[in-house]
């Protein structure tokens, strides 16, 4: 019967004369004046298709072969030969053709060959049947497992941190809260609800960060990652923003700022290599259909130095651009997508890593320069994208971070235990944050973060 192989391998010279087995899905059938049909077929193994091909003689011919359309799911057996074709090494003459589901050629929404991606996102189910869609799945994999040997070859511990999270007021953004109330019949006490009939005793959010208990184990273990879903219900309906995203944070102890941002740089030149060597096809891919530019733009980073500049610096250069801006660049005020990206489009053209930002735009966890003015944290600022990678020094002296929560209003008993580890053996530490998504945009060139995870979730969108 043979051997049952993936597309992927069946596209390998490695099985020629054999006999082997493929299953997977039609994307299109054409009939030669021969006496036989070419079917491509494609099982999400890699980019390209097998070509089949699917003599008259074949029992089930005119009963079934000649019916076969896109999104039709088959079994074929047959005998892999090498190809006369240019664009394949090899084809499959089949001796046996099983058809496991019909696809109606009226009504399957894939018929066309280009479709919009806002059409494409209405049918998040099907969509990862396209050439695009299958490339982003194998490209976030393949970003995915990068991240992980990244981390355990530095010696990092991975880790995992709740997902439900009492802490309501990190700075991060707003937080979908997490109840077992009767939305119908919110139960109360003296006005207020009565949270001691709540599931947790005590309200509860979906968490927009592992940074905090993260730092409980970076603070008995070195060096550890935590690597999950994060949750931000800010109504931002950017390209940029999803409401469920993953985000990697890894938290290590003894690191100041500089070790941070030299981690921070090593890792990303890394995430960028292995998806180069890893996955040529689908990369080219993207540089033929999405942006020209994709291939290059990752090469040029693995290969030089990000640009490091204060905030402070940043904002001079900014003033001296000569540039009429949108939002007025004004020291101690966040930077706009404008400035980003007139540093990493135009001036720099490359990846920037901006330090040392003023403390009031910034949260209170981030460690206070001796100018008083100025906290320890990092972004990492790419061309198109913006921010990618967001971190800091943390304060770990216990007044000094006392101090810093009065000032942004949040009850230190909150905080207690997050407290207790500057009360106990405090240490240097400093940790950052990559969102997986935005990575792949600026990887892909993809526009829209929302064509980067198979089913978003944003403001007004949950279907699937
Ligand atoms: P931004 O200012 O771009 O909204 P942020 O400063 O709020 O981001 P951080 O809290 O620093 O983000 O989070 C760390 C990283 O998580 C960011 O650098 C970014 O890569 C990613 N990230 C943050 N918010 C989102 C979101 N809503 N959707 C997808 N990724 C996100
Ligand atoms: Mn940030």
């Amino acid at each position: 019967m043979g051997q049952k192989l993936s597309v992927a391998q069946a596209r390998s010279p490695a099985w020629i004369g054999k006999e082997v087995v493929v299953r997977g899905w039609v994307r299109t059938r054409r009939d030669s004046k021969g006496g036989f049909s070419f079917l491509e077929l494609n099982d999400g193994s890699c980019l390209e298709n097998l070509q089949i091909i699917a003599d008259q003689k074949l029992e089930n011919y005119e009963s079934e072969i000649r019916r076969l359309g896109a999104g039709c799911s088959i079994r074929v057996e047959g005998l892999l030969q090498a190809s006369p074709g240019s664009k394949q090494a090899t084809e499959l003459l089949a001796h046996k053709i099983i058809v496991y589901g019909w696809a109606d050629p009226e009504r399957y929404p894939l018929q066309k060959k280009h479709h919009s991606f806002e059409f494409l996102r209405t049918i998040a189910h099907l969509r990862p049947r396209t050439n695009t869609f299958g490339a982003v799945a194998r490209v976030r994999n393949c970003l995915c497992m990068a991240i992980h040997e990244f981390f355990q070859n530095e010696g990092f511990l991975y880790i995992h941190t709740p997902i439900i999270t009492p802490s309501d007021c990190e700075g991060a953004g707003a937080m979908f809260q997490v109840t077992t109330l009767n939305l119908a019949d919110v139960p109360k006490r003296n006005g207020e609800i009565d949270y001691s009939l709540d599931f947790f005793d005590r309200p509860s959010y979906l968490t927009v960060s592992g940074q905090l208990e993260a730092e409980a184990l970076a603070c008995a273990l070195g060096k550890v990652y935590t690597f999950g879903p994060t949750f931000r219900a800010e109504n931002s309906n950017t390209t940029r923003h999803l409401a469920e995203f993953w985000m990697v944070e890894p938290e290590m102890a003894f690191f100041e700022l500089e070790d941070n941002v030299e981690l921070a740089e090593r890792f990303l030149r890394h995430l960028f290599g292995r998806v180069l060597e890893r996955c040529p096809e689908d990369m080219a891919f993207f540089r033929e259909r999405i942006d020209p530019t994709a291939i290059e733009t990752l090469e040029r980073i693995i290969e030089s130095p990000f640009v490091r500049l204060s905030y402070t610096e940043a904002i001079e250069l900014l003033q001296g651009s000569g540039r009429a801006f949108e939002f007025p660049v004004q020291w101690g005020r966040d930077l706009q997508a404008e400035h980003e990206r007139y540093l990493t489009e135009e001036h720099f053209r490359g990846p920037v890593i901006l330090y040392d930002y003023p403390r009031q735009i910034k949260p209170f966890y981030m460690r206070l320069n001796d100018d008083g003015k100025t906290v320890r944290a990092m972004d990492v600022l790419v061309p198109k994208v913006g921010e990618i990678v967001g971190g800091s020094q943390r304060e770990e002296r216990l007044e000094i971070l006392e101090a810093r929560m009065a000032e942004q209003g949040l009850e230190a008993q909150n905080y207690w235990w997050y407290l207790d580890l500057r009360r106990y053996g405090t240490v240097p530490h400093s940790g950052f944050g990559l969102g997986v998504e935005r990575a792949l945009q600026f990887i892909t060139g993809l526009g829209n973060i929302r064509d980067v995870i198979p089913f978003p979730r944003f403001p007004g969108w949950a279907e699937f």
